[in-house]
């Protein structure tokens, strides 16, 4: 299939064709057309690292939002710092020819006490968490909510309880993609009552 057959606006076209891109790997061709979907539903992801996983949630994100309206209408968790920042990174070369404007969650904004004010906010689940609480960021008109590396995400060893309180703060209505290289059995069972409903790939 193209990028064309996945019926992205014309400004993301431009924006993956200047990355080089020449059409949708497996995950992306396959993720997009359940992703943009009306109406939204949920969708957990599998599929192995460097097969385009960022840009199949980056494209739903970036053909979502309203660029009219100026508040969070997207935000994606990740397990790293500098994860988070290849994220970010990978949609502003993709929305590009697009008006969306994005943010990095950093701790810096906290002591601040900066907004955030962004249509998408990429950042890791303990200073998004840090940001909420402290009414810096807005969640409330938010549309997707994704979470990167999921098996990561969900661990309840580890990032697992914030993942969750984040996702306690999402409207409802919130659309929920997880993607991850590995669902670890305890995970996928954990993943299907995190994202209910979701679409499932696995490649
Ligand atoms: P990811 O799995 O998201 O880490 O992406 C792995 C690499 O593949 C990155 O360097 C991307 O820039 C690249 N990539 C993603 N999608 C495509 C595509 N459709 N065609 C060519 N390269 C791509």
């Amino acid at each position: 299939s193209t990028f064309e057959d996945l019926k992205l606006k014309e400004e993301l076209l431009k924006g993956v064709y200047a990355m080089g891109y020449q059409k949708p790997s497996k995950i992306q061709a396959t993720a997009l057309p359940l992703l943009l979907a009306d109406p939204p539903k949920n969708m957990i992801g599998q599929s192995q690292a460097g097969t385009g996983k960022t840009a199949a949630f980056s494209l739903n994100i970036l053909s979502r939002i309203n660029i009219a309206q100026k508040t969070t209408q997207a935000l994606v968790i990740a397990p790293a710092r500098e994860l988070a920042r290849q994220i970010l990174d990978n949609l502003r070369e993709m929305g590009k020819f697009t008006q969306v404007v994005t943010s990095l969650a950093v701790p810096g904004a906290i002591e601040r006490g900066e907004k955030v004010s962004a249509h998408v906010v990429v950042g890791t689940p303990g200073t998004v968490m840090e940001l909420i609480k402290k009414r810096q960021l807005d969640v409330s008109k938010i549309i997707v909510f994704v979470l990167d590396e999921a098996d990561s995400m969900l661990d309840q060893q580890g990032l697992g309880d914030t993942s969750v309180r984040i996702k306690n703060v999402m409207p409802k209505t919130c659309q929920i993609v997880l993607f991850s290289a590995t669902f670890p059995d305890h995970v996928r069972e954990y993943a299907t009552k995190f994202a209910v409903n979701a679409n499932t790939i696995s490649l």
